[in-house]
């Protein structure tokens, strides 16, 4: 196919963060007519060197060319002004004024002749809003209290009032619906005719094959290759990005979705402010129980209850029939809990990884609280190293010094080493790669096997759809939808009930 023109060009481009490599010697190059997607692993540099592109941080080396002139963008303003607009993965509006604010925030100015005129203001924050599909968000409506897609889509307004000639996306879609994600669509199309040119940066595979013209591959801030539309191949595309081959099953194959009847743990008519409100739910023996919702769902809340790490006002949390009454009571009865903050609850980084996988197993090689064999401690922290394939150099070395899904590894090992019978896992896997995810739901299906019961709290759809049993969607503090396993189960289906 013939190549069309290019843009902008990123050529070696180098950036760190303290020891952090972020980018290392990165090319990338972006043309006229074309969505180029950017793919690769969490922290592999994607946020890093469009952000760059769009003047939110400067590169330390390497340079940049804008239709052929050298290109220093003082900051995102800059940028846009000269036709380079990033729609950022964190959100990025105020929630306290109006949409159209928002919309002219920075150049309000331009309304202003002694007073603001905010007639003018709200008709043409109109105007844009309608241009783009969105003319069910009004001017005059306070930001903050619009949902997560809403305010999207008003930043997005933000960007194309300014009729941009290149659009970055920074994994924007995920958290929308179908509604928000096709105006975001069409809106690119939209580009790709007028001959401008799109960055689209997402971890929806189907997604970015289906989107794209082409696809940049990033592993630890390397650009590894670059595919054009008719090489797309999801295998090569997943190899590619971690280096590897992926052996045998990602997420469990089948769709039998059995458990037994039996109730393990529940919550009964649970209150606790506006996390969990008159919440009722059961885990069963062998059942993988997904729980899927935006981050202020209330399921990391309940994640903290069912470990006894959290108390409700009112209702009760009971195993086998017991209250749980705290954290002692919840691991004696073998429940094992991984916080979405592992840093922060889950592991002690200043103390080895020794220290932290046998804190777990304390009862089975201690013959008593004074006395802990050696041995056999470091022979019950070698098994867990061996079977999850941590990458230390020795048992011994501190935790802070791994990466993450080491660490995650660690959180697993205290856990699994104790023989959990029930494990509440908070965003197992975020921040992990591919590879460790891959063990990590591969241990998942073996303890559901063994009859072990898991509840997994997760932002991340595909895992849910994937791994799980039963799915039980959150919104504002209940329950808003409960899915059986299927494979026909899309990820729009459940977005729908979480938003
Ligand atoms: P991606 O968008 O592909 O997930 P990023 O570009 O956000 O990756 O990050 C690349 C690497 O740089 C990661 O290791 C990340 O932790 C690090 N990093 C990014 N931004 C910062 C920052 N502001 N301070 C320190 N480290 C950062
Ligand atoms: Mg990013």
């Amino acid at each position: 196919m013939e190549k069309k023109e290019v843009i902008v060009e990123v050529k070696h481009m180098d950036k760190r963060f303290g020891s952090t490599v972020a980018l290392n010697d990165v090319s990338i190059t972006v043309r006229r007519g074309e969505i180029l997607g950017l793919i690769g692993e969490n922290g592999s540099g994607k946020s890093t060197v469009t952000s760059i592109i769009a003047g939110m941080q400067k590169a330390d080396g390497g340079e940049m060319l804008y239709e052929g002139r050298e290109w220093h963008p003082s900051s995102m303003i800059n940028a846009l002004e000269n036709g380079i607009g990033m729609i950022v993965q964190e959100t990025g509006t105020v929630p306290g004024i109006t949409v159209a604010e928002n919309i002219f925030l920075g150049e309000i100015e331009q309304f202003k002749k002694g007073v603001i005129n905010r007639k003018q203001m709200m008709r043409k924050a109109g105007e844009i809003l309608d241009s783009i599909g969105a003319s069910h968000i009004k001017p005059q409506m306070i930001t903050g209290a619009l949902d997560l897609q809403d305010r999207k889509l008003i930043e997005i307004a933000k960007v194309m009032s300014k009729n941009p000639q290149i659009l970055v996306v920074d994994e924007t879609t995920t958290a929308l619906s179908q509604i928000g994600r096709d105006i975001i669509y069409k809106i690119m199309e939209k580009m790709k005719e007028e001959n401008k040119a799109v960055v689209f940066i997402s971890h929806d595979l189907d997604e970015i094959m289906n989107v794209c013209d082409s696809l940049t591959v990033l592993r630890d801030g390397k650009i590894i290759v670059t595919f054009a539309k008719e090489e797309f191949n999801e295998d090569l595309i997943k190899t590619s990005m971690i280096g590897r081959e992926l052996q045998g099953d990602y997420y469990r194959s089948d769709y039998d979705g059995r458990y037994d009847s039996e109730v393990v743990l529940e919550v009964q008519d649970g209150n606790l402010g506006d996390q969990l409100i008159d919440f009722n739910l059961q885990l069963h023996r062998g059942e993988i129980l997904g729980i899927g919702g935006l981050s202020h769902c209330g399921m990391h809340a309940l994640g903290k209850v069912l470990f006894g790490a959290e108390h409700m006002a009112k209702g009760k949390v009971l195993c086998h029939g017991q209250m749980v009454k705290d954290e002692a009571f919840a691991m004696k009865n073998r429940i094992g809990y991984v916080a979405k903050d592992r840093d922060v609850e889950s592991l002690c980084l200043n103390a080895s990884i020794k220290d932290n996988i046998a804190a777990g197993g304390l009862d089975q090689f201690a013959v008593s609280r004074f006395l802990i064999l050696p041995g056999r401690e470091k022979a019950y922290v070698q098994k867990q190293i061996d079977g999850l394939s941590i990458k230390c150099q020795e048992m011994n070395q501190y935790v802070s010094a791994l990466s993450g899904g080491n660490k995650q590894k660690v959180v697993f090992g205290k856990w699994i080493g104790r023989g959990s019978e029930i494990l509440i896992l908070d965003c197992p896997t975020r921040g992990v790669d591919i590879g460790v995810k891959q063990a990590m739901y591969q241990l998942m299906y073996q303890m559901k096997k063994e009859g072990k019961s898991i509840v997994i709290i997760s932002e991340e759809m595909a895992e849910l759809i994937g791994m799980v049993d039963r799915l039980v969607v959150m919104k504002d503090g209940r329950i808003s939808k409960e899915f059986e396993r299927s494979n026909t189960l899309s990820e729009s289906d459940i977005i729908q009930y979480m938003i």
